[in-house]
């Protein structure tokens, strides 16, 4: 079996060596091929909630290498749909998100990712991606960005 690559933070995505998924992880995605829906790209949405907080921190995709991936190390992987190409979360910030537990929805086309996070989720160093709030005004049916929350 070949050494597991270090990953090192702070070192460029796109040099880090992504390894081949193990026995193992293919056989348990394997496993669920009957249950796990792969879109048309080859996708799964994947919801990742922090485990202690319960709060939602991100959303990324998932293709067959990057869950099989996830499951084989214990961290995220995911496919970036922008760049094209796998991605180890934290690889390059340091904040790695260690899975707990994953768990399918009803008809198998999204996955729900419980972890233990390193760090902010977010790239923009915020806790979570969903840090931009705006109220529903249930009178009007309205709704508004809160100023102090909205991006800048
Ligand atoms: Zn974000």
């Amino acid at each position: 079996m070949p050494d597991r690559p270090r990953y090192v933070a702070g070192s460029p995505a796109e040099t880090e060596p992504i390894p081949a998924a193990s026995v193992y992880a293919s056989e348990v995605v394997a496993a669920l091929e009957s249950d796990i829906r792969f879109d048309e790209r080859g996708l799964i949405p994947a919801i990742v909630q922090d485990a202690e907080t319960n709060a939602v921190l991100m959303l990324a995709y998932m293709n067959r290498q990057a869950l099989e991936l996830t499951i084989q190390t214990g961290e995220t992987h995911f496919w970036s749909r922008s760049r094209a190409e796998l991605w180890h979360k934290g690889a390059t910030s340091g904040n790695y998100q260690h899975v707990v537990d994953m768990q399918l929805d009803c008809d198998g086309d999204t996955l729900l990712v419980r972890v233990h996070a390193d760090g902010p989720a977010c790239h923009t160093g915020e806790y979570t991606c969903f840090y931009r709030s705006f109220s529903v005004d249930a009178d009007s049916g309205e709704s508004a960005v809160d100023p102090n929350e909205s991006e800048g």
